[in-house]
């Protein structure tokens, strides 16, 4: 019933109907979900003579004058006075006619609206009711996120309409009780299978999915009552309460969801127990490195995962330029050692690259067969590599996507290891899961993600934290400076390129572009700077050259023959070379502070020290805000932190970044207490195992909601 189309409600028009569907609102699901983006409070009543002017003011007061319709002009203005005692106003409705009879000498009612004053004070088609009416409604007016045609009236009409006709009386709680019954009973299933009025009674359970007991336990208002409320609150402590019932529901289906993803409901998969090996202790000599304390604590808990009969599956985060490929370097090397294969996949052919060039060095002492493989490799060479893959004699396999394919066929990985992991799917990280046999699992990212939203994209995942950089970094002095600068800057480059160092300069555009000419872009820019920069080297580089030519672009900044890289933000993962020490990003307000910082944490990576300038001529208050952050610290958390408090959860991790569905109600930036709750739910449903049996219809609601248009499922 959900499903039915807003067509059969009563009292609809098609023009209406069409401008709903333009907003994506097609069924009484739709319609109920809309939620309002905020709320009028018409609590307080404001006499006449104390409204605010050019203010929506709230008033009561009694018809005058007797309601007259002007015919004569297109508009059909209606007009009449009002008064409360304290003064007199003017009420205006254009285009309304029909009101006419709607209102009556002496009578009261409660009116709501913008205050002018013209020749007297006028509130024109403003909201209202009958004082009886408004006396005992709620006095939370919703407003819905809209379209200039689609007026507010329209949408509290249709919505109040859906609740009446189909929410209220389709699921009532005796109803709602019987489907809780079904719930805690064996086989839910069977039980449907028989009952003939299984359509109805799966259609009550997709509404309210919640488990019951649950609902009990966090003292949850009903699904009815919580919609009731959140469109047409009677009180703020009632809304209060919807919200928290609607919160919850909402993140309860996404921690499923997740779990459901992730773990095709098996819990802890059984794994193969690896030991360490004896040539281990040399390894970690060999590195060119002490460990941090931070990396130790997290090769410990890999230490621990990989010794487990069961198979790990770990998250790491660590900050830009914490040292993670070394701990994975680590986990790689245990895994060989113990006769596995094992992978490692980046997002971008140029990190790949540096993987294997850096992984090559620190393996070559060790009789570790490693190979690389990426979409711009020979057919040939691909061919040969295939095979050694598949017969086992290629021992760690160093890729990008091209990991993923088919075609690629091991002879026992073991484990598995994704870096910037947030630029994969979850479903590409399943597809190069699946080509183990229960594979140790590891995912790495810099992306300094909030605990809490962390245990919500990673609910499944253990997590370990490098949360300490290598000694002897000196923190990256960060500048933020208009454009009339540039002159300064470039002397200040030279005076470090002249000292050995060098330099990137990181464009928001490759090429020239009419539209944006206020915006830097590499090619143009880069044969400026040849001027500017002459008895220098300059290359530049962007997403849209052959991989070839970017690789070699690339090896010429890694061994120092470039001095300055002028680059797309292409770069903004992985990359690492120490010597460069200038990051100059022009228009840094293209870009959001989780990439600022990114990109920032291509410098300051070896013992000198490095600076980063942020060159911008907006005037923006948020844009000057977010500069200032980035001059202020160099903590990813905080930035992180302070990115979603600027920009809210939807951007920062929006479906683009995360593949995570958008969120109607939960904003999981704020909500974390509930968060926390839904999340501590769906876990003890995955762990209970009781998910095959008693809660087969949530599988179903999952499935279901999660349609394809979310893609973490
Ligand atoms: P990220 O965590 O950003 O992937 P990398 O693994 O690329 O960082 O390491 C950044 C730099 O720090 C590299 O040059 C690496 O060799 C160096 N590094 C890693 N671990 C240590 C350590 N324990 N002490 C000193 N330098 C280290
Ligand atoms: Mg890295």
């Amino acid at each position: 019933m959900l499903k039915a189309s807003i067509n059969t409600l009563t009292g609809t028009s098609k023009a209406s109907i069409s401008k709903f569907n333009k907003i994506n609102l097609h069924t009484i699901e739709d319609l109920v979900e809309h939620y309002p983006k905020n709320y009028e409070d018409r609590s307080i009543v404001v006499a006449i003579n104390q409204v605010v002017l050019n203010q929506a003011n709230n008033i009561v007061a009694k018809v005058i004058s007797v309601p007259i319709v002007n015919q004569a002009t297109k508009l059909k203005v209606l007009r009449f006075q009002v008064s409360d005692n304290t003064g007199i106003m003017n009420i205006v409705f254009y285009r309304m006619p029909y009101l006419v009879n709607h209102f009556q000498l002496g009578h009261y009612y409660n009116f709501y609206g913008v205050v002018k004053l013209g020749l007297s004070l006028e509130m024109s088609s403003p909201s209202h009711q009958t004082h009886e009416k408004y006396q005992s409604s709620g006095k939370l007016f919703p407003i819905y996120p809209s379209t200039a045609t689609l007026s507010q009236g329209v949408i509290r009409k249709y919505i109040w309409t859906s609740l009446n006709e189909f929410i209220i009386p389709s699921y009532d709680i005796a109803k709602i009780n019987d489907t809780n019954l079904l719930a805690s009973g064996d086989s839910k299933d069977e039980f449907l299978a028989n009952d003939d009025s299984k359509d109805e009674l799966m259609d009550i359970a997709y509404f309210n999915f919640v488990p019951p007991q649950i609902e009990v336990k966090h003292n949850l208002v009903s699904k009815q009552y919580a919609l009731c409320n959140i469109h047409f609150p009677k009180s703020a402590e009632d809304l209060t309460k919807a919200r928290k019932r609607l919160i919850f529901e909402e993140l309860f289906l996404l921690q499923m969801g997740l779990y459901f993803s992730k773990s095709d409901f098996k819990t802890k998969k059984k794994g193969s127990s690896k030991i360490l090996p004896d040539e281990y202790n040399k390894f970690v000599t060999s590195l060119p490195f002490v460990l941090t304390n931070a990396q130790q604590r997290v090769v410990d808990d890999l230490i621990k995962d990989l010794k487990s009969t069961s198979a790990a599956n770990r998250l790491i985060q660590g900050d830009v330029g914490s040292g993670k490929t070394l701990v994975a370097a680590i986990a790689l090397f245990i895994a060989v050692k113990n006769g596995y294969q094992a992978s490692m996949m980046a997002p971008t052919e140029v990190l790949a690259r540096q993987h294997f060039d850096y992984l090559s060095a620190l393996f070559k002492d060790f009789n570790i067969n490693i190979d690389i493989l990426t979409g711009s490799i020979s057919k040939k060479k691909r061919e040969a590599l295939l095979e050694n893959l598949k017969n086992g004699d290629i021992d760690i396999l160093i890729g990008t996507h091209a990991l993923l394919e088919d075609c690629v066929v091991y002879k026992n990985l073991g484990v598995v290891i994704t870096d910037e992991q947030h630029r994969f799917g979850v479903r590409q990280r399943l597809t190069l899961n699946k080509k183990g046999h229960s594979p140790d699992v590891i995912v790495m990212t810099a992306t300094p993600i909030p605990r809490t939203l962390a245990l919500i994209l990673y609910g499944d995942m253990d997590i370990s934290l490098i949360d300490e950089l290598p000694p002897g970094r000196i923190p990256i002095q960060t500048y933020a400076v208009p454009s009339r600068y540039h002159a300064r800057i470039y002397k200040f480059m030279r005076e470090h390129i002249d000292a050995g160092k060098q330099c990137y300069i990181i464009c928001p555009m490759v090429e020239e572009n009419e539209k944006m000419d206020n915006l830097k872009d590499v090619i143009s820019y880069s044969e400026q700077l040849k001027g500017v920069f002459s008895g220098y080297t300059l290359e530049y580089l962007h997403g849209k050259m052959k991989p070839k030519e970017k690789n070699q672009i690339i090896e010429n900044f890694v061994c120092g023959k470039t001095n300055i890289l002028i680059s797309t933000t292409v770069i903004e993962v992985g990359i690492n070379v120490p010597n460069a020490t200038i990051m100059l990003i022009e228009n840094a307000e293209r870009f959001g502070l989780s990439q600022l910082h990114q990109l920032r944490g291509r410098v300051g990576r070896g013992t000198d020290a490095s600076h980063c300038i942020l060159v911008s001529d907006s005037t923006n208050d948020n844009t000057i805000e977010r500069l200032k952050i980035m001059s202020e610290t160099t903590d990813g958390f905080k930035i992180a932190d302070t990115d979603l408090k600027l920009r809210g959860s939807g951007e920062l991790f929006g479906t683009r970044q995360h593949g995570l569905p958008n969120m109607k109600i939960a904003n999981m930036y704020t909500d974390t207490s509930i968060l926390k709750i839904a999340q501590e739910e769906a876990t003890a449903i995955f762990k209970s195992k009781k998910l095959q049996k008693e809660y087969q219809y949530l599988i179903n609601i999952i499935k279901e909601k999660f349609n394809a248009e979310n893609s973490i499922l």
